[in-house]
């Protein structure tokens, strides 16, 4: 069956480094379907700076011209931490029997083992990771990445759950900390996001010093 994707983040704001790796993905998989999470309370990192309101109005602005990518609000609707467990879990309950795959860059994949009960992600789903710029697949690899390591990509329509694939997927390297920076100094960033987003964040003056600076 089909699987489907599902792809979490802050989106602070939304650019095309969330966009492009994922369309590459899409493209080497044939997954049509990639449902985009924006986190309400993250877990590992300072609070958001743009309300989720406005974080939900960019990303669904830059989907709007992607069929395949699907804002999905359901970390928004919950109350407390954003964790990734009851996000799968939810989605495993309305997909029961589909491959779920969740895409993380390889810099989110470093750092698995200290989201909230990370050992249930592989009972849920495989997880696809996308290269990063600036973060190598490490050479020594841990023994419950060896093990779940799949090479065969055809292998995503037959596994609903408990797999690692690596995706070639083309760099860019944009980060959100680096485009908040770059906007709190009057730096034009229109090009590393889709222009709906960069009309979006120059109306409601975000992310500039004014509108509440940088971090
Ligand atoms: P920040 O710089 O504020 O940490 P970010 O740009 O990393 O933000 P997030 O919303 O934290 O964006 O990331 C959500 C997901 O997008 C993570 O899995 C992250 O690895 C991935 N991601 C973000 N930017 C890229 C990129 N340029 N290439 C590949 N993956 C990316």
């Amino acid at each position: 069956m089909k699987p489907i994707g599902v792809f979490g983040g802050t989106f602070d704001p939304v650019h095309f480094g969330h966009i492009q790796p994922v369309l590459d993905v899409c493209h080497h998989t044939g997954i049509d379907e990639v449902h985009y999470i924006p986190n309400l309370l993250p877990p590992h990192r300072d609070i958001p700076l743009a309300d989720a309101r406005h974080r939900w109005n960019m990303l669904a602005l830059a989907l709007a011209q992607y069929p395949q990518l699907v804002a999905d609000d359901r970390e928004l609707k919950r109350t407390g931490q954003s964790y990734m467990v009851p996000t799968l879990r939810s989605l495993r309950s309305e997909f029961r029997m589909r491959p779920l795959c969740l895409m993380l860059g390889m810099d989110a994949f470093l750092k698995i083992q200290s989201w909230y009960r990370w050992a249930c992600i592989l009972r849920l789903a495989n997880i696809v990771v996308m290269q990063r710029p600036g973060y190598a697949f490490p050479n020594r690899l841990p023994p419950w990445w060896t093990q779940a390591l799949e090479p065969n990509l055809e292998n995503l329509y037959r596994r609903v759950r408990g797999r690692i694939f690596h995706v070639e997927v083309r760099p860019m390297n944009i980060s959100a900390s680096e485009l908040r920076r770059s906007l709190a100094r009057g730096m034009d960033a229109s090009k590393y996001m889709p222009p709906g987003v960069a009309d979006y964040l120059d109306k409601h003056n975000l992310y500039t010093f004014a509108g509440g600076g940088a971090n």
